[in-house]
């Protein structure tokens, strides 16, 4: 199978026709025609094998999972997923391999009508580079930069079930059987918080989506905002698994520093809290209040209402390069 034959056949056809997609994959470039008085998000993630997923990483969980990351950035703005483009590398043209990773992608692309419209295909070791594309009203996206002192911090779903599946995955904990589905389709198959992202967009002040740490991306929200913030770590919402599989100061631990999660996490003023908490009651997914911003410029965690110190921050690439 060549090149040509290989985008025709795998990318090419595909269920999602948006009405906003004039031309898709085919010509020299994909022409979209956004409606007035919309902002194009745009946000690029890439994955690389054995970085950003083990080797042994079924192809459907790696098509989903790249999605997955960039409508998870997508969903952070408070933006509707649009269009994507696929630079995808590939060590040799497998056909079921493909087929698979095919099927991870667009299963979640035609769940939220989002349409590939190009892409890029080479030989080489395995990487895949996804660049996702969102519309929000004019003005109307979130971002990092908006919390104020006196916000309540709020996190969608539960928190370190993937990092604890990397974990077992790794042999490095004892996982029992009845968790280990669980937190494997938390590593593999994230959800991106696509709806509920769109549902905070009038009440949030700040919000940023959780890949690299509950604590690392808080300090993103609180540089861009100029504000510290508390997190009270009795109200971190942990799953079964992890209270089942770690003492609950590891399982803190690994909450707040591992990575993988894809929630959203988010500040709310008290007068936004109650809109936001019926909004986000009507989409169906959980939020937990963690803590509050304040104008410390630091993040400082609270345990049975007593300050405690937690040492590492989450995971960040090239930390020990020079
Ligand atoms: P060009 O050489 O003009 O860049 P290509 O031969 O690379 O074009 O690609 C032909 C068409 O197929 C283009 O529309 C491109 O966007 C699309 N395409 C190539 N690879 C992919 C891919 N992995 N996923 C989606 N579309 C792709
Ligand atoms: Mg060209």
């Amino acid at each position: 199978m060549k090149e040509f034959e290989l985008i025709k056949h795998f990318f090419a056809e595909q269920n999602v026709k948006r009405k906003d997609v004039l031309l898709g994959i085919g010509d020299d470039c994909a022409v979209v025609l956004p409606t007035d008085h919309q902002n194009i998000v745009v946000t690029t993630d890439t994955l690389v094998e054995g970085v950003h997923f083990p080797k042994s990483t079924a192809p459907r969980a790696i098509g989903h999972k790249a999605v997955a990351v960039n409508l998870s950035d997508i969903a952070a703005m408070g933006a509707k997923p649009s269009w994507l483009s696929l630079a995808i590398t590939l060590p040799e043209i497998d056909y079921d391999w493909l087929t698979e990773f095919c099927a991870g992608v667009f299963t979640l692309c035609e769940f939220y009508n989002v349409q590939l419209i190009g892409g890029d295909t080479t030989q080489g070791p395995l990487s895949i580079t996804i660049t996702a594309q969102g519309l929000t009203p004019e003005n109307g996206y979130l971002s990092r930069s908006g919390a104020k002192t006196g916000d309540w911090l709020y996190v969608t779903g539960d928190i370190g079930d993937a990092a604890l599946a990397l974990k077992y995955l790794n042999g490095e904990v004892t996982v029992d059987d009845s968790f280990v589905e669980q937190i494997k389709t938390k590593l593999d198959y994230p959800k991106p918080r696509v709806l509920v992202g769109q549902a905070l967009r009038e009440y949030v002040s700040a919000a940023i989506d959780i890949s690299d740490g509950l604590m690392a991306d808080l300090g993103h929200i609180c540089q861009a905002s100029n504000v510290g913030a508390n997190i009270v770590l009795d109200a971190v919402p942990l799953s079964k698994a992890m209270h089942d599989s770690l003492l609950f100061d590891d399982a803190i631990n690994l909450a707040l520093t591992g990575g993988d999660d894809y929630e959203l996490l988010f500040t709310v003023s008290e007068d936004n809290k109650v809109g936001m908490e019926t909004a986000l009651s009507h989409v169906g997914t959980t939020v937990t209040c963690i803590g509050q911003i304040n104008a410390s410029n630091t993040i400082t965690t609270t345990l049975n209402n007593k300050p405690v110190t937690i040492h590492s921050t989450g995971f960040e690439h090239f930390s020990s390069a020079p």
